[in-house]
């Protein structure tokens, strides 16, 4: 693998290793959709359509729905393409005139999600709320070692970084209340998570194997899952979350196609009991990917997603095992990622321990999420050509109360 004769971009965690795609607007303009080289952004429409490109057509749009459906080869076939066209100096007059710098664009959700659904597929973070929420109990209910826990979110609350997040009233009720009331969170929280996108998507009563995850899983975002921990332990019992979680998650605008992490491939940490045979074949590999959750600009946590029970293909796999259709555009996330120590915690509630031991964050004792704070959730992971890849930040900032 070279690199790109686009300056800055080697070792820029965004060479020709990485290109990964957003939704960029300039202003006045209608969104289109761009691939990342360095600090730049890629026109792709009016490149494509110059060098006569036979599906240029797909990047006609303003998502990447388009693209995202398009299939595997064609997915394969346009980063070869781009791969080309960013490495061979002669393609520079071609390509040059229809770069644009990422600070001159504004970032749009880079698709339109369907369907949504949020897994728990990190041990220690379930173990972790499962000591915080029901202390006197096994912290793990009898199910979770044998299936991928998960719920459906709301796919019309995904936001893309940047958007402030609302502080949401609702109810809640402390075990020691007598009753629920009503007004604005006070126990805000993160979860700093990955999501996966389904590219092309499958018909109702047929299974997506864990061997087909690739044909069917375009990429991965960076996803934090904000979290209302007082409105969640009130209405969790017993069909679980609910508008303790579906007033917003925020994704990253950029798109990490999945060939970009060929080199990120780890073994789980192992799994016992075996999964039954559906979760079994071919699908114990998780990501290497790093994980840093900032607070007002200081790194509060850094977890790692190798160190997740549940596979990307696992939970794919799982989630269309009753035959349940998917279509371009579902996004699940991963669930939040933890690690076994505590600076490898995914979310305040455990970074706090339920908010009974504070942490410090920038020279101050904190534990759940005050108006003002900004959340900068990064990640990064083994590229192709031996250096890493950035991957696209999250980022939200908590407004207050309406
Ligand atoms: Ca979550």
């Amino acid at each position: 693998m070279t690199t790109s004769w686009v300056d800055g971009a080697a070792s820029s965690g965004f060479d020709v290793d990485h290109l990964p795609y957003a939704v960029f607007e300039r202003a006045g303009e209608e969104p289109r959709v761009g691939v990342r080289i360095g600090d730049l952004v890629l026109d792709l429409a009016p490149v494509a359509a110059a060098d006569m490109l036979e599906v240029s057509h797909l990047f006609e749009a303003t998502t990447l729905n388009p693209l995202m459906a398009a299939g595997r080869p064609v997915w394969d076939s346009v980063r070869q393409w781009l791969t080309g066209l960013l490495t061979d100096e002669t393609e520079r007059d071609v390509v040059e005139p229809h770069l644009v710098a990422v600070a001159d664009v504004t970032l749009r959700m880079p698709f339109l999600v369907g369907d949504y659904v949020d897994f728990y597929a990190s041990l220690d973070h379930a173990s972790n709320v499962g000591r915080i929420f029901r202390p006197d109990q096994e912290p793990l209910l009898p199910n979770w070692r044998h299936l991928p826990v998960g719920y459906h979110g709301r796919s019309g609350t995904v936001v893309p970084s940047g958007t402030d997040i609302v502080r949401p009233h609702g109810q809640r009720k402390a075990p020691t209340d007598d009753a629920p009331t009503f007004g604005p969170s006070a126990r805000l929280d993160i979860e700093a998570e990955l999501g996966f996108v389904v590219g092309t998507g499958s018909t109702l009563g047929s299974r997506i194997t864990t061997e087909a995850f690739a044909d069917h899983c375009f990429g991965v975002v960076g996803l934090n899952d904000w979290s209302a921990r007082d409105i969640q332990a009130w209405e969790y019992v017993p069909l679980g979350p609910f508008l303790g979680k579906s007033f917003a998650t925020s994704i990253s605008p950029w798109v990490t196609p999945l060939a970009a992490f060929d080199a990120a491939w780890v073994e789980l940490p192992g799994q016992d009991p075996e999964p039954l045979p559906y979760l079994s074949a071919g699908a114990t590999r998780g990501l290497d990917i790093e994980v840093e959750v900032v607070l007002n600009d200081e790194v509060v946590s850094r977890p790692s997603y190798s160190s997740m029970y549940w596979s990307p293909a696992q939970m794919l796999a799982h989630l269309t095992v009753n035959g349940a259709s998917t279509r371009t555009g579902d996004l699940w996330g991963s669930g939040t990622i933890s690690g076994p120590e505590p600076d490898q915690r995914g979310s305040f509630l455990e970074l706090s321990w339920g908010g009974k031991e504070p942490f410090t964050a920038v020279g101050r004792e904190r534990t759940f999420l005050e108006d003002g704070d900004v959340v900068v959730l990064r990640y990064s992971a083994p590229g192709t050509a031996g250096g890493r890849i950035t991957l696209g930040e999250v980022t939200g900032t908590i407004a207050p109360a309406l």
